[in-house]
């Protein structure tokens, strides 16, 4: 736990509480853009018809080496914000600042890149290359950075190895164990050694021993420095991490406050 566990749980009063980090004008004016991630009036509306407008504008700041769980129910803005988050989706509001980047009048290929520098995903179903080994699922994902093929494998070994899966280089995701494919997704997410760890739901299809092992994982490597992401409808997920944040109908609140006692 983090001297931000002030943060954790707040009480619900509404949508109009005092909130330390996340405000809904669009953040500070000041030109240093300093923190890994920052939103500056950031939003989403899907054109439809009709229009849904699935975030509403919002400021966040989101430091280098913090762990942040995003906790909302079904349909509340969380892909959206991953999405965005994630560069691939384009906000249709503000000004979204990865590592002090603005990233919003970049062009498609220019996003590609950062994305694919910066950010490492892990999703609910681990998206694992069925007849590849597990060396091969996390050396492919270097492929587009131009890392020569010795190399995307020997890095591959290690992501493995650091993931406690250096018995199962050679396997083939249909041979092992849900908590080894997600293990195999947390390597390749790593391979590139990005600054920010995406995570969607990593534990929704894992038992809760499992989800457990892999949750520690994450703790380890948010204890080597990474910053997490993680998007999360589970309560004692989110609580894991130093600071929660409540999406609800597409409004960010500092807090966790869905999982807040009555
Ligand atoms: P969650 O991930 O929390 O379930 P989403 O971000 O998927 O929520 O959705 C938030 C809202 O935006 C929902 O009302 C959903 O129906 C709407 N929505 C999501 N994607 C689209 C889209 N491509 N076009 C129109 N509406 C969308």
């Amino acid at each position: 736990m983090t001297d931000d566990d002030s943060t954790l749980i707040l009480p619900a009063v509404g949508d109009t509480m005092v909130l330390p980090r996340v405000d809904d004008e669009g953040g500070a004016d000041e030109a240093v853009h300093d923190a890994l991630i920052e939103l500056d009036g950031v939003g989403m509306t899907y054109p439809g018809p009709p229009p849904v407008e699935a975030l509403k504008p919002v400021g966040l700041r989101v430091e280098a080496g913090e762990y942040v769980a995003i906790v909302g129910p079904s349909g509340s803005g969380k892909s959206t914000l991953l999405n965005l988050l994630g560069l691939l989706d384009v906000p249709t509001r503000g000004t979204y600042y990865l590592d002090g980047v603005d990233t919003s009048t970049m062009k498609e290929s220019q996003r590609t890149r950062l994305r694919a520098d910066k950010i490492g995903f892990i999703f609910q179903s681990f998206h694992l290359m069925a007849h590849r080994s597990a060396t091969e699922n996390v050396a492919m994902s270097l492929v587009y950075q131009g890392v020569p093929r010795r190399r995307r494998k020997a890095i591959a070994r290690a992501k493995l190895e650091l993931v406690g899966l250096g018995h199962r280089l050679d396997a083939l995701p249909t041979t092992l164990s849900g908590g080894e494919r997600q293990r195999v997704a947390i390597a390749r997410a790593l391979a590139a050694e990005p600054s920010l760890l995406l995570c969607d739901e990593p534990t929704g299809n894992l038992d809760s021993a499992t989800a457990e092992a892999v949750l520690a994982t994450i703790d380890e490597l948010h204890a080597q420095g990474l910053t997490i992401l993680m998007i999360t409808h589970d309560h004692d997920v989110a609580e894991r991490a130093g600071r929660a944040v409540t999406i609800r109908d597409g409004r960010l609140s500092e807090g966790n406050h869905v999982a807040a006692p009555a």
